[in-house]
């Protein structure tokens, strides 16, 4: 149940409900924290069971995005939105023009993408009633697909974990088994494959495998089942969260966890058995932070090599929190916690609340004419 109990054990600002029985619009926007800047993050829409579960979601999703536009040293905030409904169903141009409506009366303290079943064409009518929107299409000064900055950001993640590993951050000769096809996995493969690494690869969809197949012809799909035990020196989730739970964590046969994939770790203690097992984990969504890096540029003008800079950071921020495991001896997913909390803590004392008004910030940014 929402109550404010919750809201304040959680630290959430704001949850707005947006209703439209017109077009049957049913929207919980969560704004996490806005100390570092307008919150950002996508919009989900999914048939969810009940209100309750989409509560859950939204707040869940919303804290996580704080946390990841913070240790990306992203000038924003954390928030997430849900829209509950059956995208084969229920999607309309009045039900995304309505909600527009809504998050412009926000004033620019959520800005709203693309999320699990929103696309392109979907933010396009979000954009035509509020400019605090981004994912939107090229064509209309938008940054595009995010997903080959996913990639090469969980890229640069692993080479880090191999600096800390192997002592050098190449990945040539390594072997990664890379569990999911899709938009990130495929440019990953590609990464790799370009940096000598060896692909063993699943997924449960044919036209992905075989999309995947075509980038790289050297690659080597296993089973679905069978992508835990593989010998391999990197697990690259990057399909489903929570796959390193109690019954595969004993089968996992790496150094190195680095994917794409967000809640990799099915419950925070699995971050210490990974630690004890001298697997290192490179942090989901400090690594997978390179698509939300690119949007975010969106409102200033986006631009590739801009967008590509940023991502490369991921490198040394990496470095960074496996240094802060070591000297606090916590785990990986801890550490990648404090440092987000320690950004956020040390900025909300000089700053105070981010005051909503983007137009000083963004100046330029309008509706779609
Ligand atoms: P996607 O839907 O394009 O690809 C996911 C792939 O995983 C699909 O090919 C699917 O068939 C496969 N899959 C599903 N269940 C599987 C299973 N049990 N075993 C093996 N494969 C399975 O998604 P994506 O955009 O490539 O994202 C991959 C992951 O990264 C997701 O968890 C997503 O939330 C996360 N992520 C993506 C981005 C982005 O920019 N796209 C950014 C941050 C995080």
């Amino acid at each position: 149940m929402l109550s404010f109990e919750r809201l304040y054990k959680d630290g959430h600002e704001e949850v707005i409900f947006f209703s439209d029985p017109s077009c049957n619009l049913k929207a919980i926007v969560a704004i996490h924290n806005t100390v570092l800047g307008p919150a950002l993050g996508g919009t989900r829409m999914w048939p969810y069971a009940s209100e309750e579960e989409a509560i859950n979601d939204v707040l869940r999703l919303s804290k996580g995005m704080t946390y990841k536009a913070a240790v990306s040293g992203l000038n924003l905030g954390g928030g997430k939105a849900v829209i509950i409904g059956d995208p084969d169903k229920d999607k309309s141009e009045a039900l995304f023009r309505s909600y527009g409506r809504f998050l412009e009366s926000l004033n620019g303290r959520y800005i709203t993408a693309e999320d699990v079943n929103i696309g392109v064409q979907d933010i396009e009518h979000v954009f035509t009633e509020t400019s605090n929107v981004c994912g939107v299409a090229k064509i209309h000064g938008g940054s595009g697909n995010p997903s080959p900055y996913t990639a090469k950001g969980v890229f640069r993640g692993m080479e880090a974990a191999c600096k800390q590993v192997y002592g050098d951050r190449s990945v040539k000769g390594k072997t990664v088994a890379l569990q999911g096809a899709g938009s990130v996995g495929r440019f990953l493969a590609e990464y790799l494959d370009e940096a000598g690494a060896k692909i063993v690869f699943c997924d449960i969809n044919e036209k992905n495998i075989k999309l995947l197949k075509e980038v790289v012809p050297s690659a080597e799909l296993v089973g679905v089942n069978d992508i835990y035990d593989v010998e391999c020196d990197i697990y690259a989730p990057c399909a489903l969260g929570a796959t390193i739970n109690d019954s595969t964590i004993d089968r996992i046969k790496c150094k190195i966890v680095a994917g794409a994939a967000n809640n990799q770790l099915a419950e925070d203690r699995h971050g210490e058995i990974l630690r004890q097992k001298g697997i290192l984990y490179a942090p989901d969504y400090l690594i997978n932070a390179g698509g939300l890096m690119n949007v975010s540029i969106e409102f200033e003008g986006w631009s590739d090599s801009k967008s590509s800079r940023m991502v490369d950071t991921i490198y040394d921020t990496t470095l960074r929190v496996f240094a802060i495991s070591e000297e606090q001896n916590i785990p990986v997913n801890k550490a990648t916690d404090v440092l987000a909390e320690s950004r956020i803590e040390s900025i909300k004392n000089i700053q105070g609340k981010y005051l909503g008004n983007l137009g000083h910030r963004f100046p330029g940014r309008k509706t779609r004419s």
